[in-house]
């Protein structure tokens, strides 16, 4: 088949809920559309001692949702094997290493194999250097390393990891998963702004006012308590998946739509990112914790109370902040930034504000006959689609005029099919396209700048936590934050 995609896929963690709930059935559906078919295999290692049908029941049971018949799954399973494996023991490779090269040999892999850390961050630095001392990396194909998010707790640390996995790995090797990056309507940035004359000839300091990225989620910390108490809003979304996607409205037009060129730029206006000084971090930013709520009768515990959580915690669940880039396209238009946990609605979406006509012509017809900003808006979750805010006439007698809104949406229907984020990624990774992954450069530009919040925060404790309640849309404070500028959020839910 043309497409068939060939490779051995060696997932630490396979017993995991990353591998279970995302890998599994991402890489059924590849399966399905005929990316993977004959020639390709996957081992799954953690520690514990299974055999492999033990697994392949696993595999089964995470395809629960999809609608497949018995055979087809039973046949997709048949190409996994489990392989019980301490990541700290060197032995241990030795035998994955027999089991990898067999599966090559009875599926003519090709010897490309794709390695994915589907587990704690702390064994990173291990598993990279083992692969390469036990010689499971292979000279005849590729190899490749996805490795998920949190890629360290700061600068620092991030560092330090980049350079235990570069000992064994290239940049070019390495895929670093953002899966924000996978999501349909980040893509369809780059197609709104470089597909478009009307926008991208419009897209700079002298025609946009402000942007607006909005992070919001309806749920707490749920079972990720235990990691996030010592990660918190800023590390989890703001320093990775919010960044991002700033620096895809940010970056220039790349001279190709190619891994490299968008690369190039992405980094390059993130060298523009202005890194705030500790006065300024603590004036751009805002942060805050959900505390308890009734809601329809039914009490949302606060987060404090949840399990793995200090009673006193200081984590933020919500941050909000300002992001500007200095360069001739941005200087002066701030990129307004904020997410959280236990608000209002979930909903991810970015507005673009422009400016205001230099006067309003209008305005003599009719007293308070006001024209309100243009307003691009990427909905990016969970409805898919954009918007495009005009001022048009009123219907009938005088000259009034309102706001019309120009609507797309995906259908939900062709939502159904659109691939998920994971299921991309993990074809980009097949097909050696880097484009929707991070590379170092883009990383150590967003932990200096995440750096110096935390440390400001660090040394000066909260004293208002909670400061929201669960099902509103986040602290006062976020809200003055833009209302100092003469500017306020475009996206406001109703509080539950
Ligand atoms: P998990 O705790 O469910 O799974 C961890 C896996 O690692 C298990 O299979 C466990 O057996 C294995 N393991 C632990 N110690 C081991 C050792 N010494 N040797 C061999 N195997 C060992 O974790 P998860 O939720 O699947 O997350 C995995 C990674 O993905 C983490 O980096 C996490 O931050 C990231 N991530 C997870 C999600 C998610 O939805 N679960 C989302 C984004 C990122």
């Amino acid at each position: 088949m043309q497409n068939e995609k060939v490779a051995l896929f060696i997932i630490f963690g396979g017993s995991g809920d990353l591998a279970r709930r995302k890998l599994y059935p991402s890489l059924f559906r590849l399966y399905q559309k005929g990316y993977l078919s004959r020639h390709f295999a996957v081992i799954g290692t953690a520690r514990r001692p299974w055999e492999n049908d033990y697994y392949r029941q696993i595999v089964v049971d995470s395809l629960n949702d999809i609608q497949a018949t018995d055979e087809q799954i039973a046949e997709f399973a048949g190409h996994f094997y489990y392989q019980s494996h301490d990541v700290t023991n060197a032995a241990h490779y030795t035998v994955l290493k027999k089991l990898a090269d067999t599966l090559d040999q009875k599926y003519q892999l090709q010897h490309n194999r794709i390695y994915y850390l589907a587990m704690s961050p702390n064994f990173f630095g291990t598993i990279a250097k083992h692969l390469k001392s036990e010689q499971i990396l292979t000279t005849a194909g590729f190899n490749r390393l996805i490795i998920e998010k949190p890629f360290g707790h700061d600068y620092e640390s991030a560092a330090e990891l980049n350079q235990q996995i570069r000992a064994s790995f290239e940049e070019d090797q390495i895929y670093r998963i953002d899966h924000y990056l996978g999501k349909e309507m980040v893509q369809n940035i780059a197609a709104i702004r470089f597909g478009n004359n009307i926008i991208e000839s419009l897209w700079n300091n002298r025609y946009i006012d402000n942007i607006q990225i909005t992070l919001s989620e309806a749920l707490g910390v749920e079972e990720r308590a235990g990691y996030y108490e010592s990660a918190g809003a800023m590390r989890d979304m703001v320093q990775n998946h919010i960044s991002q996607i700033a620096t895809l409205l940010a970056m220039e037009p790349p001279v190709s739509f190619s891994a490299r060129d968008i690369r190039h730029e992405k980094i390059k206006v993130l060298r523009s990112l202005h890194i705030d000084t500790p006065e300024e971090a603590q004036h751009n930013f805002v942060r805050g914790q959900y505390g308890p709520a009734v809601i329809d009768g039914q009490r949302l515990e606060g987060y404090r109370e949840a399990n793995n959580v200090a009673s006193d915690s200081k984590t933020e669940t919500y941050v909000a902040g300002k992001m500007e880039f200095e360069n001739y396209r941005w200087a002066g238009v701030p990129f307004y930034v904020r997410t959280g946990k236990r608000l209002a609605k979930k909903e991810t979406r970015v507005d673009i504000v422009y400016k205001q006509l230099p006067t309003n012509i209008f305005k003599a017809a009719q007293d308070d006959n006001k024209l309100g900003h243009n307003i691009l808006t990427i909905f990016i979750e969970p409805t898919e689609g954009f918007s495009l805010r005009v001022n048009a006439k009123r219907l009938g007698q005088g000259f009034a005029t309102r706001p019309v809104d120009l609507n797309f949406r995906h259908s939900a229907a062709a939502t159904g099919n659109s691939p998920e984020a994971y299921e991309r990624l993990l074809l980009d990774a097949m097909n050696g396209d880097s484009t929707n992954f991070t590379h170092w450069d883009e990383l150590s530009q967003t932990w200096k700048f995440a750096d110096v919040v935390e440390k400001v925060w660090s040394e000066n404790t909260p004293t208002d936590f909670p400061n929201y309640a669960s099902g509103s849309m986040g602290p006062k404070a976020a809200d003055e934050l833009l209302a100092r500028d003469g500017r306020h959020w475009i996206f406001s839910a109703q509080p539950k």
